[in-house]
């Protein structure tokens, strides 16, 4: 079933207003018709089974069948933090990551980052992101559209991460905790911040600084993953243990 997100302010009280290019592309490109049923979500976790009852090019409206519990989201708060990789990795990784479960997703700079974010290029670049987070959003039936933030430093990543209830921080030279294990011994976490190198990784001094401050250091197994697998292999841990 076609699913649409819309701003808080365009549910009323059992309609739902669907505008700008979703109507164009309800009227146009879908073609649906009166009476067809769609989802629609308020982008935070609610969504609603609904029936069209108007459509036009430029609006659409749709009464609400019922509200939905949404099943595709994770039971835990994902924050997907990413040193900036090189070439359009970092839209690759953004749609998975989506599909996976996260609702955030941090780029940020470090030490060994071959690739460095423009300053002057990332609110435009950031869009794009968001887009593409948007798109796999929609396409996965999630309830809630992840956020993409502007590239950072290493130092604010890790403010970030701490603010989640756990944060793993996968280190290739991590030759003890695994990813498994630490799953499986803490209490289910509200929300667990996963934090990846690039294609150089981190420096020792890095590392430190991550353990220092309280982030969990993990093995993701005795393979070095590329920047690009291991978030996913990340995710994918966090998803088996804590989904099926
Ligand atoms: N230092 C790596 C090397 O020797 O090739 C390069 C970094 S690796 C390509 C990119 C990032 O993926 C690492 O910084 C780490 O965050 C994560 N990673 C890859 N393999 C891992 C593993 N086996 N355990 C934990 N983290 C891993």
């Amino acid at each position: 079933m076609a699913r649409f997100f819309v701003e808080k302010e365009k549910i009323g009280e059992g309609f739902i207003i669907i505008d700008g290019s979703d109507a164009h592309h309800i009227a146009r490109s879908l073609r649906m018709a009166e009476g067809d049923e769609i989802v629609v979500c308020d982008g935070s976790g609610t969504e609603y089974r609904c029936r069209l009852t108007r459509i036009r090019d430029e609006e659409c409206r749709c009464e609400i069948i019922e509200q939905l519990v949404s099943e595709a989201e994770s039971p835990v708060e994902i924050t997907l933090c990413m040193a900036y990789p090189k070439g359009d990795k970092l839209e690759v990784v953004i749609q998975k990551a989506v599909e996976l479960g996260a609702s955030r997703i941090i780029p940020f700079e470090s030490s060994r980052c071959i690739k460095r974010p423009k300053a002057e290029k990332a609110e435009k670049q950031t869009a794009r992101l968001q887009r593409i987070a948007e798109e796999a959003a929609k396409q996965c039936g999630r309830a809630k559209i992840p956020t993409v933030v502007q590239p950072m430093s290493y130092s604010a990543m890790l403010d970030e991460a701490k603010g989640c209830s756990a944060a793993l921080f996968c280190y290739e030279n991590e030759g003890g905790l695994t990813v498994k294990n630490l799953l499986k011994e803490m209490n289910k976490p509200d929300s667990i911040a996963i934090i990846v190198g690039a294609e150089g990784g981190f420096s020792p001094e890095e590392a430190e600084e991550a353990k220092a401050r309280g982030c969990l250091s993990v093995s993701l197994g005795n393979r070095i993953l590329r920047c690009e697998t291991a978030p996913l292999f990340a995710l994918t841990a966090i998803s088996y243990e804590y989904e099926l």
